[in-house]
């Protein structure tokens, strides 16, 4: 074989050349602005209560024209976006995005209010039609969930209200964050550190550096605390005051909806994680003794312990990455190679590119895009992996209805866990030594601390901020007592000292697109776990399988994708067990090295 040399930054003149001045990303906006026109147009024109399924069809169609040309200018902007974040052009061009967008969701609603109106034996009739039949599962899905809402009047006003009285608030959240800063000691002098370099010191060697950071930063949150509970507090207020004119009385039903997912699934994941939270308390407390310390503190959680940590160029990693993935299937691997030399991804380290990582997909031109920043690291082998597993679920997909098309949250994150997966094993198995393979060990064991400890602090906390809002304003020092009662919780006690101003420092309680930011993570992650367990089992024939898995993750329940591929229940404690299983299984490798 020829070494490759793989490019580090990616192609966006295939889709549209010239970056933000591109002359033909223009026509394309200009395009989608009249293909949903069009589609508002033939909606407000149908005669529902005709029962032509052929003016159905066409209507269908022009909705997914303008879902595909709208996507394909969403990702382009988030790529023009990330690449410079002094590119304000393509900041302009984000607002023509976001208001196209929204005349999208308008006509959505048009059309949802429509089949509402549609009796129910003729929608049955409807959708029993030929063209129609492979779309019943998003038809009726659309059709229920309209139900479940205001009149058409009254939801456009809801949307209305929401601009200033909803995201409003949201955006008052991002305007808080931008303004704070956090003082820090660098060599003798005082330095001011934004948000997302004061967290990077948590991962500092030194414990006096994390133990500063971290008494500058509960500060530097308590100080804007007031603010950020008023914040918090108007935010939920509106969405607690749309659900009960919508007759809504359990906080989680948008965000279950949203997700595809019934109540007794969520209970029965979390119950079996509260149920197993011995190993991990240990794993704590034996990082605790190999850092020399009695307890850790919160700001000791993401601390290295050691620094024997093995490191990957890009080259070496893309190819690391393409190995293990033919050990599962080879079109997984092929796809990643094909990524890796037709310019889809971005991962140069230079100053001016959006901290952290994503994946996003054309759909006009069957392609995706992946950025990063890359450092040599295994992190960052492991982020690239997740994003290619990513990109390999659009891939996928390809050859399915684009209507069928659109998963939810916690389905999004299986194909991108898996694929982490398949590295870390594979890593893990190729470890030299065994400094090497504790901290790759290490590595695995912190995302499931992440995912069943920090995550469920947060669930526990939303959930029941969510029942005391109802009842009135909640104060500043409630926030911060129900924050800390939850992660003693969800952390077994094992820390010494907590974060009450976590409520404050994470974005992702005022994302207000998103309900419940949270739960579908640890969903996604031992989803994935299972499926990769699965996996092992039935061998290297299993890859084919695997796709038709992920084809079939737009259009039906968790519940029912996972008895029609997996042969499980949802509902029941076996297949978390399973998953949380083989977490305990690294960490009890772990705790016998470190004896
Ligand atoms: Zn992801």
């Amino acid at each position: 074989m020829t070494p490759t040399t793989y490019s580090m930054t990616w192609n966006l003149d295939e889709f549209f050349p010239g970056g933000s001045s591109s002359k033909e990303f223009l026509a394309h906006l200009e395009k989608v602005k009249a293909e949903i026109q069009s589609f508002e147009k033939s909606i407000k024109a149908w005669d529902a209560a005709s029962n032509k399924d052929t003016d159905l069809v066409h209507i269908l169609e022009k909705f997914q024209k303008a879902d595909l040309g709208l996507e394909q200018a969403e990702s382009f902007v988030s790529c023009l976006q990330a690449q410079n974040m002094d590119d304000v052009k393509a900041n302009e061009l984000r607002g023509i995005v976001t208001s196209l967008a929204s005349n999208f969701d308008t006509a959505l609603t048009h059309l949802d209010k429509a089949f509402v109106q549609i009796e129910e034996s003729n929608w049955q009739k409807l959708i029993e039609l030929e063209p129609l039949q492979e779309l019943q599962f998003v038809l009726n899905e659309r059709r229920r969930l309209a139900a479940e809402k205001l009149s058409k009047e009254e939801e456009t006003l809801i949307n209305d209200l929401a601009v200033d009285g909803y995201h409003g608030w949201e955006e008052m959240y991002d305007a808080i964050v931008s303004q704070l800063s956090i003082p820090f000691k660098e060599d003798g002098k005082e330095v001011q550190l934004s948000v997302g370099q004061a967290q990077n010191k948590f991962s500092s060697h030194d414990r006096e550096v994390r133990k500063n950071i971290f008494t500058e930063w509960e500060k530097a949150w308590g100080e804007q605390s007031e603010l950020l509970s008023t914040t918090l507090n108007h935010l939920s207020g509106f969405r607690l005051a749309v659900y009960k004119k919508r007759g809504w009385n359990d906080v989680l039903q948008e965000a279950l909806e949203y997700n595809r997912m019934s109540k007794e699934t969520l209970d029965i994941m979390w119950k079996v994680i509260s149920d197993n939270k011995k190993p991990f308390v240990e794993f704590l407390e034996r990082k605790a003794r190999l850092l020399g310390m009695e307890k850790l503190n919160w700001y000791d959680l993401d601390a290295p312990i050691t620094d024997s940590a093995k490191t990957y160029s890009y080259q070496e990693g893309a190819a690391f990455i393409i190995n293990h993935f033919r050990e599962f299937g080879s079109e997984l691997s092929h796809f990643a190679e094909k990524a890796f030399e037709d310019k889809w991804i971005e991962a140069e380290d230079r100053p001016g590119k959006r901290p952290g990582g994503f994946c996003t997909s054309f759909p006009l031109s069957n392609q995706s895009r992946i950025f990063m920043t890359y450092s040599d690291t295994y992190e960052n082998v492991s982020t690239l992996a997740h994003e290619l597993g990513h990109a390999f679920h659009t891939y996928a997909m390809k050859d399915v209805h684009p209507l069928n098309c659109h998963y939810a949250m916690n389905v999004a994150e299986t194909a991108s866990t898996f694929a982490e997966t398949i590295v870390a094993d594979a890593a893990l198995k190729l470890a030299k030594n065994d400094g090497e393979k504790l901290a790759l060990l290490e590595s695995k064991i912190q995302s499931s601390i992440a995912l069943l400890m920090n995550i469920h602090a947060r669930f526990l906390f939303e959930t029941r901020f969510y029942e005391e809002r109802k009842k009135g304003m909640v104060s500043t020092a409630k926030l911060n007592e129900m924050m800390e009662d939850a992660q003693k919780e969800t952390y077994g006690d094992s820390l010494g000292q907590y974060h009450p101003h976590f409520w404050g420092s994470k974005l992702h309680f005022y994302i207000t697109d998103v309900p419940f930011y949270n739960f579908p993570y640890t969903f996604g992650y031992l989803f994935s776990l299972g499926i990769y367990a699965h996996a092992k089992k039935e061998g290297k024939d299993y890859e084919q399988k695997y796709i038709s898995l992920l084809k079939d993750t737009g259009k039906m329940t968790v519940e029912e994708l996972a008895k029609k591929h997996l042969g499980v229940d949802l509902t029941k404690a076996e297949f978390w067990q399973a998953g949380v299983d083989l977490c305990i299984k690294d960490v009890e490798e772990f705790l016998s090295m470190t004896k």
